[in-house]
């Protein structure tokens, strides 16, 4: 079977990596998790004085760029590919509070952006690839065969993130993570360089009400039919 570009964006905390991951491991795809990309380099800037509050050194961090060194691992028995910041296993702390509340400052700048396309681009280009994040059909793979957008409703993707948290032992509050995703959808759709929005030729996915398994079928499904197009 011809190996296909897919490309899953859409709001934060909606369950795109769950459903990219599964895919992935169904087909015997490589799956991509962009956000943790932009996560891995805000937590290199606060690390490194480089984000002090919500002000990000931007000529600094440019001149850090090349520095910033991000692969992904898959340990031997495992099916999820883990995060490696300059060699180091970061897993754990790109998805803290503290990150997630800064990382929608550092991925709107342009720099970064640009650095990160390029290297999603070479990790993608022999296909046999699901890539999630925000700007994957618009700008990174716009040639993607399949192209899906998920959405929710804010308040259900909240109460996914916390359950999330807090199953890895963090004690935030519902409000806190409901104001962090607005705040991050927000900044997201409203930056200058490549905004979250839908690609025209993406298929809308809205997961309110559906389960893990529904939504993981119906992505099936979609897979079928791009593969059938593109024989
Ligand atoms: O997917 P996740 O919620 O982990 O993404 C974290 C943040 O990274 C997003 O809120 C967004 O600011 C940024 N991001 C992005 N472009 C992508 C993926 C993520 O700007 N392709």
């Amino acid at each position: 079977m011809k190996k296909i570009t897919i490309a899953v964006d859409g709001y934060s905390s909606c369950g795109k990596s769950t459903m990219a991951k599964a895919l992935a491991r169904k087909l015997g795809y490589i799956y991509i998790d962009t956000g943790a990309m932009y996560r891995a380099v805000t937590l290199f800037c606060m690390d490194n004085g480089i984000l002090q509050g919500d002000k990000a050194d931007t000529e600094r961090l440019e001149k850090e760029l090349d520095k910033i060194q991000i692969e992904f691992k898959t340990l031997p028995g495992e099916s999820t590919p883990l995060v490696y910041l300059n060699g180091k296993c970061v897993e754990k702390e790109i998805r803290s509070m503290q990150v997630s509340e800064k990382v929608s400052i550092i991925s709107a700048i342009p720099s970064v952006r640009e650095a990160m396309v390029k290297l999603q681009r070479r990790m993608g280009d022999r296909k046999g690839v699901i890539m999630d994040g925000r700007d994957i059909g618009t700008t990174v793979f716009p040639d993607a065969e399949l192209k899906i957008f998920v959405t929710a409703s804010p308040e259900i993707r909240a109460r996914r993130r916390l359950d999330e948290l807090s199953a890895k032992g963090s004690s935030v509050t519902y409000e806190e993570v409901l104001r962090n995703v607005q705040e991050r959808d927000y900044m997201d759709c409203h930056r200058a360089v490549s905004p979250l929005r839908k690609a025209d030729d993406a298929i809308t996915l809205d997961n309110s009400e559906m389960t893990i398994g529904q939504q993981d079928e119906w992505l099936m499904a979609q897979y079928r039919k791009a593969t059938a197009k593109n024989r």
